[in-house]
């Protein structure tokens, strides 16, 4: 049975990293009929952040990647906020001890610093295991009597992990095979500390096995952390899950792993939701709020590391589940292309619904409060083909709902000419005469009096679109003079005659 988890610490928002992890692992879930758990990992009190885990649920909510277990959810391995699971890991850190697989230690943290700016001087990293461990105030230096005493003279203390000396370790990882690990080079590390709470290592083993994770994706900057939890799986004496690390995300350039600044020097989110810090009243901009839809956002980030070995490119949540396969995942960091969202974006623009699409664009522009929905829909209709975001349909499509002022100058040169007036004038006639007012009898009428003037076709219609549209783009000229209307046709190109 496949159970997963993403199990973010609440530091912050939600890295664009952080969702591709979580999709990849909603993903494989839903593909084994398996279950995927949101883990809120939570014990570093010191780095956590209010309002970071609503930030998270929100975020994957947007994204339609719904978790099955979680805070709130479905708790029957829960409770999922590992704080509140505070008084399960002490047993399993006084187990290690009993097991010889851990020990106490009370060095303070100027005496670390110490140690380390010595070694420095020396020429040489200061690892905390064997090498150094005797030299050091551990239990491991210090008689069990003189243990106890500093514990129960309420001293501080950290639970350190003891690796073993002169050991090759054999990991395997489903994306990146076979890794071997020389224990010496290996930190002791800490697994709990004196305030009561696990660290990230001890709390985030313990809970996978209790919650019976089957495979642990998360990504790359992880691997370091793999050989020491093999090993404490070993040492609990617990089927390890299986591990895939997921690649890096690497900056535009290819060069480097992606970072906030990126985005705000780029000009793109790294976050999916806008986001507010508390202290700084800092605002990052998030995929949301810039106008992304949420199924281009993951279509997106699905082709970050993993792709289908086909030619296709477009994938519905539904078809990426049916596709992704962790054998198709990539050790080689996926560099992360701005304009490809775009491309997506439009792609999903013109799946979106236009009355949904109209109601959006409508609540962003003050101009059109007044405008009929179903109008603006039509209007977008009409223009969404060219159109990124909903907020471009006022560059591509304003002049359905305003008369065009300001007239492109370069465009009049081109299409005013000296017969023009006289051309317009004609033309009023022609479409006044239009009875039923449509499309194609709007065509018919004022391409029949084109032909029987044996005139180019251009001398009519530039003109025509300039008094339209103010310039010489957009949409067909007689889906425009439908859309606004035979009046307003009539009054833009009035406008134009002197
Ligand atoms: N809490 C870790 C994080 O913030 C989880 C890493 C893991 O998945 O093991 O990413």
């Amino acid at each position: 049975q496949v159970r997963v988890r993403f199990a973010p610490s609440p530091t912050g928002p939600l890295h664009i990293g952080g969702v591709r992890t979580a999709l990849f692992n909603y993903l494989f879930a839903k593909k084994h009929n398996g279950t995927f758990i949101l883990r809120i990992e939570d014990t570093d009190q010191n780095r956590y952040v209010e309002g970071a885990e609503n930030y998270i649920v929100e975020s994957l909510n947007w994204c339609g990647i719904s978790f099955d277990e979680g805070p709130g959810k479905n708790e029957k391995f829960g409770p999922y906020r590992q704080s509140e699971r505070k008084h399960i890991y002490k047993e399993y850190a006084d187990k290690l001890i009993a097991s010889g697989n851990a020990y106490y230690a009370f060095d303070t943290s100027e005496a670390l610093d110490f140690h380390r700016k010595d070694h420095e001087e020396k020429g040489k990293t200061f690892i905390y295991n064997w090498h150094n461990r005797l030299k050091l105030d551990n239990s491991l230096s210090l008689s069990a009597e003189e243990t106890q005493e500093k514990l129960d003279a309420g001293e501080d203390y950290v639970i350190r992990f003891k690796s073993p000396q002169d050991e090759t370790l054999h990991l395997t990882d489903i994306i990146r095979g076979n890794i071997t690990i020389d224990t010496n080079v290996l930190d002791d590390k800490v697994l709990f500390k004196s305030d009561g709470m696990p660290t990230y290592h001890l709390a985030n083993i313990v809970d996978d096995h209790l919650m019976e994770i089957s495979h642990v994706i998360r990504g790359e900057e992880w691997l370091p952390s793999l050989a020491l939890h093999y090993q404490l799986y070993k040492a609990f004496g617990w089927k390890a899950p299986e591990f895939a690390h997921l690649p890096l995300i690497l900056k535009p350039t290819g060069k480097g792993k992606l970072s906030k600044r990126d985005g705000d020097k780029l000009g793109f989110p790294v976050f999916p939701l806008a986001y507010k810090d508390h202290k700084t009243d800092e605002v990052s901009r998030g995929y949301r709020e810039d106008g992304y839809f949420p199924e281009a956002v993951v279509n997106f980030l699905a082709f970050l590391g993993w792709n289908p070995g086909t030619e296709q490119e477009i994938f519905s949540l539904e078809e990426l589940i049916q596709a992704f396969d962790l054998s198709r995942v990539n050790k080689a960091g996926a560099r992360f292309d701005p304009d490809k969202i775009k491309w997506f974006n439009h792609h999903y623009m013109q799946e979106q619904d236009n009355v949904d699409l109209a109601e959006q664009f409508k609540s962003l522009f003050t101009e059109l409060k007044d405008i009929d929905v179903n109008y603006i829909a039509m209007a977008i209709n009409l223009i969404k083909e060219r159109a990124t975001f909903v907020t471009d349909f006022w560059d591509l499509g304003h002049f359905f709902f305003e008369t065009p002022s300001d007239l492109d100058e370069k465009a009049v040169k081109k299409a005013w000419k000296e017969d023009s007036s006289e051309l317009m004038k004609e033309l009023i006639s022609v479409i006044s005469n239009v009875e039923d007012y449509s499309v194609e009898s709007l065509q018919t009428a004022i391409k029949g009096w084109i032909a029987s003037k044996e005139i180019g076709f251009g001398k009519v219609m530039m003109p025509l679109r300039l008094a339209l549209v103010g310039a010489l783009q957009g949409p067909d000229v007689f889906d425009i003079m439908y859309l606004i209307g035979k009046n307003e046709s009539i009054r833009r190109i009035e406008n134009l005659i002197h």
